[in-house]
């Protein structure tokens, strides 16, 4: 019999229950109780859905309240000090306090750092550790989720925990140059007394999840592989070592041969399967990742089959199947998606479907072939409509794709050249990154507009209204280029997404992004293109209000990739290029219609870069040439601006440059401007705007403050290339936020032009 598991469901529930509750209580609307109960439910909601499903081992401790990292920072015993002594809190609450940033007390200290979750859209709380850290089991949520499981009545459980080496990997020392293997030692001990406990418990399998082992690793983290695993052999426990999101490569032997009862793998993202097999132990259960646990396509199921039967052949009983990673990154359930025509719903797996599939796949490895018939047939109707469905292939948008030339990547002069026909502007002029707040009124006429209740004419001139008030009030501030606010879009993904062809949206495919926040990301299923203008009508009416110039606001093609389902028939590449096509279209346009400045957001650039060193030069190739198609054809005289929520450019510098926007905007602000060596080391050709302020806190930055930061850039980047801005846009702030602190950064401007009028020595004529 084949066994099959999962590595891990999502938590937040189909209705995002999760979200809900965590939000009522951090609000003081619900009680610990409500909340222990909510989360209790979706544990049971989901076991049993998984146990309908037909697996063998069901996954325990994939359950979080807020982040599995930092629950399993609690288990271990390492909470940095500033937060004092979280031990008289629940478990909960000590998470909650890290995450948020307050200390035993109730007093604000800094938050633990959150960070993405390898290539996912997931973020964690990095662990934070010091010299001489000792650890001990800290909680007992763990223990607690396996009571439940048995009290439930499941026999057949599996505790997933981090694995201790990709825990270690991924956490951070206050000293940088300590070298966090030396806490390795007690680490694994501790380690040690855990799964010592849960074999007590009766439990068989433990889940070590050891992703890292997909990333280049120095030398002495792979021997740390080899002690920690050997030692850990004494556990008496069998333990799953599971790593996912890539190809082992270099450290597939080493990830064969560790002393473990079983090695997970994904074989949607690689196809090592017969050098595993030719380098596992006899004794070794090899887990077969064969569901795409990354994205929401029908699997084809005779490809797994064709792929799987040879394994079966050689291993027998000790494969096993799973989804390629934990199904934490896809929507719960697809059954609830009523409002998508049955053709496209025909193509998607959600999570609970994904796990149907497992069992179809089992069904016909173990021999019961005839029951799986019905579902081997659909999948298989479905692949072949998806192959040949005129909503997916459009030979327009393939021509136009094949007419790619390198000219199109070309704007006509270098930025030098460009410079002088561009508008004209103060010296160290001001600008904000596009969006204003988004008020509830604003999100309420939305909202009625997209529900009915609200007539097109009515809503145009609502967000009229809304865009005449945001250009009135940047022009009393005194900003120099002034944005039309973003009061149309819900979101910078999927405002385009909707407008475009080859896009759908789903009402309930919501992905835990951090915490209590969900993505409802728009599922790319088909050739890209633009059946009309996008933005121009707002631009242009904005621009008509004002003599100063409108910067147009765009999402550019990658981040519109990397924040989107994307279909896999096709490479990303390839997807990547028709969206900068359809893109270049409206840029096209805006300039048409007289806008002179555009700005074209690439927020998610950095964050697509692949796990490997080695593949990062592919991806920017193409990265970097989709941001050049979309930007290329304008005249020299239109000013091409990008933004970047981020700040280390240090390993990308090239591409950047490459991008050759005129203007590029960043975050800057809580690295106090250091970070802007990168582009000093690198002799950045062209104007930068570093952010002043952090916009994600609610404090009203000081012009005092923000006129010493600017002088800091001076320092580092020459001052005709200097802007002065935000770091990212203002929908999240209030306006009580956002009045005043663009109000100081105006002044900081004003301190800063006339400190350097002073400064300037006088010219020969001035003298004469
Ligand atoms: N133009 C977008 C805004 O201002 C940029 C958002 C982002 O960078 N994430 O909201
Ligand atoms: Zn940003």
């Amino acid at each position: 019999m084949t066994t099959i598991h999962n590595l891990g469901f999502p938590r937040i529930g189909h209705r995002r229950e999760l979200k809900f509750i965590l939000e009522r209580y951090w609000r003081n609307e619900a009680s610990a109780q409500e909340l222990a109960a909510t989360a209790a439910q979706l544990r049971q909601r989901h076991w049993h859905l998984q146990q309908e499903a037909g697996l063998d081992l069901l996954p325990v401790n994939d359950f979080s309240l807020y982040d599995q990292i930092l629950d399993h920072s609690l288990l271990l015993g390492a909470v940095p000090h500033r937060f004092g002594d979280l031990s008289r809190h629940s478990h909960a609450d000590a998470a909650f306090c890290i995450a948020q940033g307050r200390d035993d007390q109730g007093w604000p200290v800094a938050a633990g750092e959150m960070t993405k979750w390898f290539d996912t859209n997931y973020h964690f709380i990095v662990p934070e550790l010091r010299p001489g850290q000792r650890f001990g089991i800290g909680s007992e949520k763990l223990f607690q989720e396996i009571e439940q499981a048995r009290s439930l009545g499941h026999r057949r459980i599996k505790p997933v925990l981090p694995g201790p080496l990709t825990w270690l990997w991924l956490s951070k020392a206050e000293q940088e140059d300590f070298d966090r293997l030396e806490l390795l030692d007690d680490l694994v001990a501790t380690y040690g007394k855990i799964l010592t406990r849960l074999a007590g418990l009766g439990i068989e399998w433990v889940q070590l999840d050891e992703p890292a082992l997909v990333l280049d690793l120095p030398q002495a983290w792979k021997q740390a592989y080899e002690s920690a695993y050997t030692r850990l052999q004494a556990a008496p426990v069998n333990i799953l070592l599971a790593t996912y999101f890539g190809p082992l490569q270099d450290n597939l032997r080493l990830a064969a041969t560790l002393p473990v009862a079983g090695l997970h793998v994904d074989a949607v993202r690689a196809d090592e399967l017969n050098m595993l097999c030719d380098h596992l132990p006899a004794y070794k259960v090899l887990s077969v990742g064969i569901i795409d646990g990354r994205d929401i396509w029908r699997s084809d199921l005779d490809a797994c089959l064709a792929r799987l039967a040879p394994l079966q052949a050689r291993l027998g009983e000790r494969l096993w199947l799973a989804p390629s990673c934990s199904l934490l990154h896809v929507p719960v359930d697809l059954d609830s998606e009523d409002g998508l025509d049955g053709e496209l719903r025909s193509w998607l797996a959600f999570s609970v479907q994904k796990l149907d599939e497992l069992t179809t796949l089992k069904m016909v490895l173990d021999g019961a072939g005839d029951q799986a018939d019905e579902a081997l047939l659909a999948a298989r109707s479905a692949g072949i409509s998806r192959r040949q469905s005129t909503r997916i292939h459009q030979p327009a948008v393939q021509a136009a794709l094949d007419t790619i030339m390198p000219e199109l990547q070309q704007r006509q002069s270098t930025y030098p050249r460009r410079r002088g026909q561009q508008i004209t502007l103060p010296l160290l002029p001001t600008t904000t990154i596009g969006s204003f707040p988004q008020t509830p009124a604003i999100r309420k006429v939305r909202r009625d507009h997209r529900q009915g209740g609200l007539d097109d004419d009515s809503y145009r001139q609502q967000m009229r209204d809304e865009i005449a008030a945001v250009v009135r009030f940047q022009e009393q501030l005194g900003l120099d280029v002034l944005v039309h606010g973003e009061a149309e879009r819900n979101d910078m993904v999927e405002y385009f997404g909707e407008q475009l062809d080859g896009f759908a949206f789903t009402r309930y495919g919501w992905v835990q992004s951090y915490g209590s926040r969900c993505v409802k990301p728009p599922v790319l299923f088909g050739d890209v293109s633009r059946p009309r203008p996008m933005t121009v009508d707002w631009t242009a009416y904005a621009q008509s209000l004002t003599e100063k110039p409108m910067k147009g606001m765009l999402t550019g093609p990658v981040t519109i990739l990397n924040w989107s389902f994307v279909r896999d028939d096709q490479p990303r590449s390839t997807t990547c290029r028709q969206l900068a096509l359809a893109l270049r279209d409206e840029v096209l346009d805006l300039e048409q219609a007289g806008i002179r400045v555009i700005q074209i957001d690439e927020a998610a650039l950095r964050e697509g870069l692949p796990l490997r060193k080695a593949d990062w030069r592919d991806y920017l190739d193409w990265a970097v040439e989709s941001f050049r198609i979309t930007a290329g054809g304008v005249r020299d005289s239109t000013q091409i601006h990008t933004h970047m929520c981020y700040s280390e450019f240090n390993d990308i510098m090239e591409a950047i440059a490459a991008m050759d926007a005129d203007v590029i905007t960043i975050e800057t602000s809580r690295s106090r401007m250091e970070l802007l060596d990168a582009f000093v080391d690198f002799a950045y050709p062209a104007e930068i705007g570093p952010g002043v302020y952090d916009i994600h806190s609610p404090n009203i930055p000081e012009t005092a403050d923000m006129v010493h930061l600017l002088e800091k850039a001076l320092e580092r980047i020459p001052v005709e290339h200097l802007w002065i801005n935000p770091d990212c846009g203002l929908k999240t702030r209030a306006w009580k936020e956002v009045e005043p602190a663009l109000k100081n950064m105006v002044q900081a401007a004003l301190i800063l032009r006339k400190n350097l009028q002073d400064n300037t020595p006088a010219t020969g004529s001035d003298v004469a």
